[in-house]
């Protein structure tokens, strides 16, 4: 009863979260003013994409992939074989034991006729799949805390492990517990050797004393061959179609005879029964659990292999692409492959800031495409990990769930962009990364952050008119001039004689026939503006958003001014200065 209950609690639970977690990947989405957002598209357009598939030529890439990259693992064989041999261990080892052991009742006693889990192969067979995920887990622990890896073990990761590790170990315990156990053997002799005399019995007891390692107050060894003999009589009528010896079970029998000496004491203590409830109950913790945690990779990852195996950027319906990229952030193992290519890890030890790897960056990446209220200390690092990333393409190239890394990262600039402040190296029109995929943006989406922080500066900057014929010197910002100063960046601005080199030499200001009226101030005008201390007319100057870091500039100035380093120590400020308003005051 107890058992029945539990087990249907945790197989509701794990439904719920399951149907929760499925129509997650409809919900919610990174890019939700985009028209094929909407729940009911997305599903219609899943339904028709595997429809599709099925009936095309990409159903030879499903199977490929599903042999290949899910059951044969190989993407991750290419990177490393210790990280193969724990996932195959875990794979295989965990869905055998699945579908031998727990499924039971509708897979292997329908499947083999003389199906027991005490009778070879089978108990070997349990024995080995075990083995299997205990030497996935050893590894999988030894590879987060003994090795120098990349990996950041969150909670999720923990909970997950110490589940894992609870079923396997009370698993063989309770093997182990009932080898020796003599309550156990006492209902079989029961159910199975009523006819049996009382001589018989206690032959029984002996033989299975000396060969099966029951733990027996009543009988002791050394037994003489003649009732050994007997015994085995008894045992070859009543017992061997259900039982082989159970040293075939390798793991747990040794583990018996550790208990032996406590044997008896255990068995009264009713210590097998515990160890049973602890493993079911560890079972069905991790069923219930597994939709709301890190494992759920074990549903998505094969399903992000698939898709990603038949759907192309440019051809896929985009309502597709959405919902694919859902999947893709439930699919991450957490393995830290990404992280260990990353262009940017060298970094981290200088930014404390882990959000910078691109294992990290998934987590917080579903809560704000799940739309959670994340505090902006939380959008900050997670925008530092974005804008940090140099598009080197190395994690997506080496994520073994063949997760499109860099197409997550360019979605989730764009909406971070959308909700959260805009960052300085984004603002300008030929910003590197925007600028490599304008065309897949629309115009107004394309220009819409510069235009608001543009915004959000003018009305920040309002103390200095432009259009002023000459500027008040009363409004000269002096703690402008004394914060650029004192940087490490902008300390040689002052050598200026404005000779209008920096200017010539723009590849920006030359792309205008009038420049002062595209673009504001012109590099050397910034920074004569920066000697006298207007540092308004900067902030609202385009020529400040627009610069492209090209350092031509810099290297034409013959008064050694780092001209290129004080505009980007110009952005940083006028970026403080956004960051410092009240947020009604930021930009939309
Ligand atoms: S994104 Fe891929 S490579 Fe990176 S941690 Fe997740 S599964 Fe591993
Ligand atoms: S694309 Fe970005 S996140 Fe990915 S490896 Fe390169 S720098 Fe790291
Ligand atoms: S080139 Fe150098 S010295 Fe000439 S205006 Fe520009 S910053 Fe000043
Ligand atoms: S770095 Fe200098 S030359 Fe290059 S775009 Fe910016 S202001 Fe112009």
């Amino acid at each position: 009863m107890f058992f029945t209950v539990s087990l249907y609690i945790s197989l509701v639970i794990f439904v719920f979260g399951l149907v929760l977690k499925v129509s997650s990947w409809f919900r919610f989405t990174l890019d939700p003013e985009d028209e094929a957002s909407k729940a009911g598209t997305r599903v219609s357009a899943a339904l028709k994409g595997i429809f599709l598939t099925l009936f095309s030529r990409k159903i030879l890439r499903v199977v490929k992939a599903l042999f290949c990259d899910i059951l044969f693992q190989s993407r991750i064989l290419r990177e490393s074989l210790l990280r193969w041999v724990m996932h195959m261990c875990l794979f295989w080892g965990f869905l055998l034991l699945l579908l031998m052991h727990a499924l039971e009742k509708t897979i292997s006693y329908p499947l083999f006729k003389d199906y027991s889990a005490t009778l070879n192969p089978f108990l070997f067979l349990r024995n080995l799949f075990g083995l299997m995920v205990m030497i996935g887990v050893g590894i999988s622990i030894y590879r987060r805390f003994f090795l120098k890896m990349p990996l950041f073990t969150n909670r999720m990761d923990r909970y997950a492990l110490l589940i894992l590790t609870v079923v396997m170990l009370s698993g063989f315990l309770l093997e182990g517990g009932k080898i020796g156990s003599h309550t156990a053997y006492q209902s079989m002799v029961e159910e199975y050797a009523v006819t049996a005399s009382k001589e018989e019995l206690k032959a029984l007891e002996s033989y299975w004393v000396e060969e099966f390692g029951t733990v027996s107050s009543a009988v002791k060894g050394p037994f003489e061959k003649e009732i050994l003999a007997q015994g085995k009589e008894v045992h070859e009528v009543a017992c061997i179609s259900c039982h082989s010896k159970p040293q075939w079970a390798f793991i747990s029998y040794p583990v018996a005879a550790v208990m032996r000496p406590l044997g008896g004491l255990l068995d009264r203590a009713g210590i097998p029964v515990i160890l049973w409830y602890v493993h079911f109950l560890a079972c069905f913790v991790g069923l219930a659990y597994l939709p709301f945690s890190r494992m759920f990779h074990l549903i998505a990852s094969p399903l992000s292999l698939l898709a990603n195996a038949v759907m192309d950027a440019k051809e896929s319906d985009p309502a597709n692409l959405m919902t694919k990229q859902l999947i893709e952030l439930d699919a991450c193992t957490h393995c830290g492959t990404c992280t260990s290519r990353c262009a940017v890890r060298i970094w981290q030890e200088e930014i404390l800031n882990t959000k910078i790897l691109p294992s990290e960056k998934l987590a917080p990446l579903m809560a704000f495409a799940q739309g959670k209220n994340l505090d902006e200390e939380k959008i900050r690092s997670l925008q530092e990990g974005l804008y940090l990333c140099s598009n080197c393409y190395r994690c997506t190239g080496v994520c073994p769930v063949g997760i499109n890394l860099q197409e997550l990262w360019f979605k989730a600039r764009e909406a971070v962009l959308a909700r959260g402040i805009p960052e300085v190296l984004l603002l300008s029109p030929l910003s590197f990364y925007r600028a490599l995929r304008r065309e897949e943006l629309a115009q107004e989406t394309y220009e819409k952050p510069l235009s608001s922080i543009r915004r959000a500066l003018e009305e920040v900057c309002n103390r200095v008119d432009l259009q002023d014929s000459v500027l008040d010197i009363q409004k000269a910002d002096l703690g402008f001039r004394k914060d650029l100063g004192l940087s490490d960046w902008g300390e040689s601005y002052s050598f200026c004689f404005t000779c209008t080199t920096c200017s010539v030499a723009c590849p920006v200001v030359q792309r205008y026939p009038n420049p002062p009226e595209a673009l504001g101030l012109t590099p050397h005008q910034i920074i004569h503006a920066a000697i006298t201390g207007f540092s308004d007319p900067i902030f609202k100057s385009n020529m400040l958003w627009s610069c492209l870091g090209c350092y031509q500039c810099q290297e034409a100035c013959p008064q050694g001014v780092r001209v290129t380093d004080v505009l980007y120590k110009i952005k940083n400020m006028a970026m403080e200065r956004l960051k410092n308003k009240k947020p009604a005051d930021k930009p939309s």
